[in-house]
């Protein structure tokens, strides 16, 4: 039992939980982590890719107040919640909202900023040079929109972006005729954040995490996580569909299904699921060299290896519903608005669950109350960007190092503060 009880348990193996084991491995701890799927099989498959160090614009902002009678009326809107889901939502609705107030924004930003800046690094750093080039692509992101002039979310973007340094480009419609031909002339207007990427490949890329943790010396257990139980005199029992485990520090990082894991022990963390959705075009007859998101449309769209990727939409339904194609649909429409020549035949439809906070920021420390048990969660639209440096971030508080940055933005016990 002494080696169990050195050994750390990390659950789920996304990229929040191979970032966490991977440096935890790398700085001498015994892992084991434990998901019933082979990685990546939550939200870490599926996404756009992008990687956005130098993107710290909350997704609350002010005047959401005013919207929420568009989300519960359009269910094919960019933002949509289920109204028989909606009372269910409105506690984390209203923290949503809450956080979306000017000030909030602000302290959103920079802790934001803090964790993500180094997302390129945390990413060499954990797959080596050779993986790097060969998965990433550090060429910028372009964000687009369908009005002449500067748009007022455009504004606070770029006011959010020239608080904290980060250098940005404006693009006319002339620059972006020249770098996406084919491109529609809706298309107006441009931004390139030239400290932005993307990988070629969320899947290939979490597998790799994977490889490089087992090549490591770590261990990954096909189990699927029922309860966590606190022990008498410290420590956790963790029984599984087909298994039983004991570590004296746990892990929790299964995305959307985190709470349903923490809620038991009576640690309360809103935590609601954005459900998205994509479309892969196999053929889709553009060669793009970033990523585009259209702005005024809520989606973006990502170069991969295996085509093209059309992503985005938020529907808030919970964990239960069945996915709504209908919503993956309006994405074939919308790339088809802004590249009136793609091919879109052959194309696959997908959703998965962002795991999401109502203030952007992940949930990332220790428990109070529970010592060693730490929580790694909540990345909502941001888990290729900031899974890494929270991987780094929770292996330092595991190892009792400086952190680097002030971990209090991301406590478990923020909410409880407000
Ligand atoms: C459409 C869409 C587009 C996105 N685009 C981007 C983007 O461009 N850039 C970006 O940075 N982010 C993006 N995201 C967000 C990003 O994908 C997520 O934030 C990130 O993948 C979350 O990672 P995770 O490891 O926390 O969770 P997940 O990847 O969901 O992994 C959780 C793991 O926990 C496991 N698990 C669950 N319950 C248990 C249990 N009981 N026992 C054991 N294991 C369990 C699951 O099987 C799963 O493997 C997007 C998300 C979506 C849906």
């Amino acid at each position: 039992m002494a080696d169990a009880e050195s050994t750390i348990i990390i659950i789920g193996a996304g990229v929040v939980g191979l970032s966490t084991a991977l440096y935890l491995r790398r700085s001498g701890r015994d892992v084991v982590v434990i998901d019933p799927l082979p990685p990546p099989g939550g939200a870490s498959f599926g996404n756009a890719g992008m990687i956005s160090a130098d993107t710290s614009v909350p997704i609350a902002l002010p005047g959401m107040l005013r919207k929420v009678p568009s989300w519960l009326s359009d269910p094919l809107g960019p933002l949509a919640v289920r109204p028989s889901y909606f009372p269910k939502a409105l506690p984390w609705l209203m923290k949503w909202i809450a956080a979306g107030r000017m000030n909030r924004v602000l302290e959103i930003s920079d802790a934001m900023r803090a964790l993500h800046k180094e997302a390129f690094l945390c990413w060499k750093e954990m797959l080596g040079p050779e993986n790097f080039a060969d998965l990433v692509r550090p060429v910028g992101q372009v964000h687009v929109w369908e009005v002449d002039g500067e748009s007022q979310g455009a504004a606070l973007e770029r006011t959010l972006r020239e608080r904290q340094g980060i250098p940005s480009q404006t693009l006319g419609v002339d620059d972006l005729r020249q770098m996406f031909p084919g491109i529609s002339q809706a298309v107006r207007r441009g931004v390139l954040v030239p400290g932005n990427g993307y990988t070629v490949s969320p899947q290939r890329i979490v597998q790799t995490l994977h490889r490089l943790f087992m090549e490591a010396g770590g261990k990954l257990v096909p189990e699927s996580v029922m309860k966590i139980m606190p022990r008498e005199g410290g420590g956790y029992d963790v029984m599984t569909n087909v298994g039983f485990h004991r570590a004296r520090q746990i892990v929790v990082a299964a995305g959307a299904y985190s709470t349903r894991l923490v809620a038991p022990l009576g640690i309360r963390v809103p935590l609601e699921t954005e459900r998205g959705y994509h479309v892969m075009l196999p053929t889709p007859n553009l060669s793009l060299t970033t990523t585009i998101s259209n702005k005024s449309r809520s989606f973006g769209v990502t170069p991969m290896e295996h085509g093209l990727r059309v992503a985005g939409t938020v529907e808030i339904a919970g964990l239960d519903a069945p996915p709504d194609e209908r919503r993956a649909k309006a994405l074939i429409a919308n790339v088809r608005t802004m590249f009136p020549g793609v091919n879109t035949e052959g194309h696959r439809f997908w959703m998965g669950f962002r795991p999401s906070t109502p203030d952007s920021l992940p949930i990332l420390g220790e428990t109070a109350g529970r010592p060693g048990l730490f929580l790694a969660f909540g990345h909502g639209h941001f888990g290729m960007t900031g899974g890494p440096p929270s991987g780094r971030l929770i292996s330092r508080l595991i190892n009792s190092q400086t952190t680097g940055i002030d971990a209090a933005a991301y406590a478990p016990q923020r909410f409880g503060r407000r």
